[in-house]
């Protein structure tokens, strides 16, 4: 389990599957860890979240896949003064809607992409991120609201 086997190297997948080894074989339990959509972050400046795959992994996979684009200044920046941009991008498959792929770059990153893991594990499609209502002014905002397809 964890870091040794070359998987996924992090933390909360280290300790989930040693839970599941010891649920296995000692509880009685057959757990099979998912590692499908975990959410990850890099802390660094600008901080990055991201969930699912990429571009170019979602153009392999799918016959069609839509993109959803969005570079900004976060509002709290119109205060502060600060030009620090905030990029957000969005990757469906078109075939059935689904968000396949969440980047995100700029402040709080990895806490949005915590979040957007739940719903993205939970089979979210854009029509789903459309009809959440705006939390405003925040910057997760923009998730909801991006509505023109992005032609590269
Ligand atoms: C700089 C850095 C930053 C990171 N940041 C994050 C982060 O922000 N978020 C996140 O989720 N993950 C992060 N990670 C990854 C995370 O630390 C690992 O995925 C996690 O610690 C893996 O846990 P593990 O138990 O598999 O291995 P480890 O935590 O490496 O534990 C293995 C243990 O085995 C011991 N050991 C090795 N060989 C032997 C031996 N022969 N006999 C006895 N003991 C031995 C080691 O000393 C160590 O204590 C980071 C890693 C690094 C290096």
């Amino acid at each position: 389990v964890g870091d040794v086997t070359d998987r996924v190297a992090l933390t909360p997948v280290a300790i989930r599957e040693g839970h599941a080894f010891a649920d296995t074989v000692f509880g009685g339990k057959d757990i099979q860890v998912d590692h499908d959509l975990i959410a990850t972050a890099v802390f660094s400046q600008p901080e990055i979240g991201t969930v699912g795959l990429t571009e170019a992994q979602a153009r392999d996979k799918y016959k069609e896949v839509d993109i959803y684009k969005s570079v900004f200044r976060p509002m709290r920046h119109t205060l502060s003064g600060r030009d620090e941009k905030m990029l957000m991008k969005l990757i469906v498959a078109t075939s059935t809607d689904r968000v396949v792929g969440c980047h995100i770059m700029g402040p709080d990153a990895g806490e949005m992409a915590q979040l957007l893991g739940i719903s993205m594990k939970m089979g979210a499609t854009k029509a789903d991120f459309d009809a959440t209502m705006a939390v405003h002014p925040t910057a997760a905002e923009e998730l909801v609201t991006m509505r023109t397809k992005w032609e590269g």
